[in-house]
């Protein structure tokens, strides 16, 4: 047994019966607990870690900014940091990407992005625009805003209320949605041309714009597009004046083995949301970038993004994302991240590639995911009542193993996946640890739950 407060903690936890384990120390890619237990850091937290723990080059930068200037508030001061910070992520950015708003997390990107959207337009002259298009089985974080155009029922459900009136469209999930006989072409194409339908239904007057995950974290499992998907949904927002914003919080920064994961896609969003990886758990920060189109626009016109957070732009958490993306570029870890991907990828098939209750395994760079099943023939999910997901973390952290499960992978109810977004550090010994692990992880789960491997 993993527990370790001596008295009841003071904290309002997520989950109020949960015995959690008291991180202590960290470096590389482990966590070590109170007790002496070590745990595999297999999924970066929420695929936040991206360069291991206790990296000297973050920590000395973070050191140093405290030492000259910690804070100052962004409606009375810039820093150099922070324009260090902005350049260099404008100038790795897609084509015309020129400018970043920074925030402290996922979702304050999110938000960011929907006011910016919406000011845009106002900017413009075009003020019926007042609705987004979002996607089925999407998580774009958890305020209101960017809870509203999550299609993340079990998220969702009991805010509902207070939430904005978004339409959403299917996901790209050629596994369970591309019919008989139909190529992955026209599979995408199908599912991309229901974003026109919807535009018609709406009018394109009236819609702001679409936003989605470039690969599908949280709520799907690494779920990639198939080729030409985004191509196709980039002609229909162009044709119909409706901005594309591309959440990249989880699959962005190099987690897809590309700095971001859009531009493996060929396309150029009008916005881009990061987070996570940035600063990967250093420090908290996320960015919305825009495009000049968007930025002149604002420019030229009122002159004023009305939005506005206490800690936007703080220069202590630009410091060490400065530090861990100079980091992740002068070590070329990008290159690990797709070499270490694929070799991640020939383990998670060699090892589940028969696996009776693993249906699919995907993913992209350091970006993976296996998709349980109860029968790998019909696709038919595990029953949701055994909550296989949350068995699977329990069982993995006995292990010494971090992974990400989850359930409600099909439609926020059935299915469950097990997400996997190590550091882009990791070794060829790390992933044979984490399989074997995974491996015995997912066997005593579905054991303990009276199905026989
Ligand atoms: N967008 C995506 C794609 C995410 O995966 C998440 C978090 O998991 C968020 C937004 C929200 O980010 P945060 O938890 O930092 O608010």
């Amino acid at each position: 047994p993993i527990l370790m407060l001596q008295s009841p903690s003071r904290i309002f936890h997520r989950n109020l019966n949960a015995h959690l384990p008291v991180a202590q120390a960290s470096a590389g890619v482990y966590i070590s607990d109170k007790q002496g237990n070590r745990y595999l850091d297999a999924c970066g937290g929420a695929a936040v870690s991206c360069l291991g723990h206790g990296h000297p080059r973050v920590i000395e930068s973070i050191k140093h900014q405290l030492d000259t200037m910690a804070y100052a508030h962004s409606g009375f001061f810039t820093s150099e940091t922070s324009e260090q910070l902005a350049q260099f992520l404008a100038q790795r950015a897609p084509e015309n990407i020129e400018h970043v708003y920074f925030l402290s997390g996922g979702s304050e990107a999110v938000e960011a992005a929907l006011k910016m959207a919406r000011q845009y337009f106002l900017e413009l002259g075009q003020p019926s625009k007042q609705k987004f298009i979002a996607r089925r089985q999407s998580y774009h974080g958890n305020t209101l805003g960017a809870l509203s155009v999550s299609g993340n029922r079990w998220r969702r459900q009991q805010f509902e209320p207070m939430l904005m009136d978004v339409e959403l469209i299917s996901p790209c999930y050629a596994y369970r949605d591309q019919l008989e006989g139909e190529t992955e072409r026209d599979y995408g194409l199908r599912v991309a041309n229901e974003l026109e339908s919807k535009i018609a239904e709406m009018g394109a007057e009236n819609v702001i714009g679409f936003i989605a995950e470039p690969v599908v974290g949280a709520t799907s499992g690494a779920l990639v597009p198939v080729p030409g998907y985004f191509k196709r949904i980039r002609e229909i927002c162009d044709r119909h004046n409706i901005l594309l914003i591309l959440d990249e919080v989880m699959c962005g920064m190099g987690r897809t083995g590309s700095l971001f994961a859009c531009e493996q896609e060929g396309v150029r969003p009008d916005i881009i949301t990061i987070a996570k990886g940035l600063a990967a758990g250093y420090q908290p920060i996320g960015a919305t970038l825009c495009s000049n189109q968007i930025y002149s626009q604002f420019r030229d016109g009122s002159g004023a993004f009305q939005h506005g957070h206490t800690y936007v732009g703080h220069a202590t958490a630009c410091a060490a994302a400065l530090a861990v993306q100079q980091t992740i570029e002068d070590e070329n870890l990008l290159e690990n991240v797709s070499h270490m991907g694929e070799v991640l990828n020939m383990a998670l098939h060699e090892r589940f590639g028969e696996h009776p209750f693993v249906g699919d395994i995907r993913g992209r760079g350091l970006f993976r995911a296996l998709e349980l099943v109860a029968d790998r023939n019909t696709k038919a999910p595990l029953l949701h009542q055994l909550s296989m997901a949350a068995e699977i973390k329990r069982q993995g952290m006995a292990q010494g193993l971090a992974c990400y499960p989850n359930s409600g992978t099909i439609d926020g109810l059935h299915g469950d996946h097990i997400l996997l977004a190590p550091p882009y550090i990791i070794e060829q010994s790390h992933v044979e640890e984490i399989v074997d692990k995974l491996g015995l992880a997912v066997d005593a789960a579905l054991n303990a739950k009276g199905i026989t491997v």
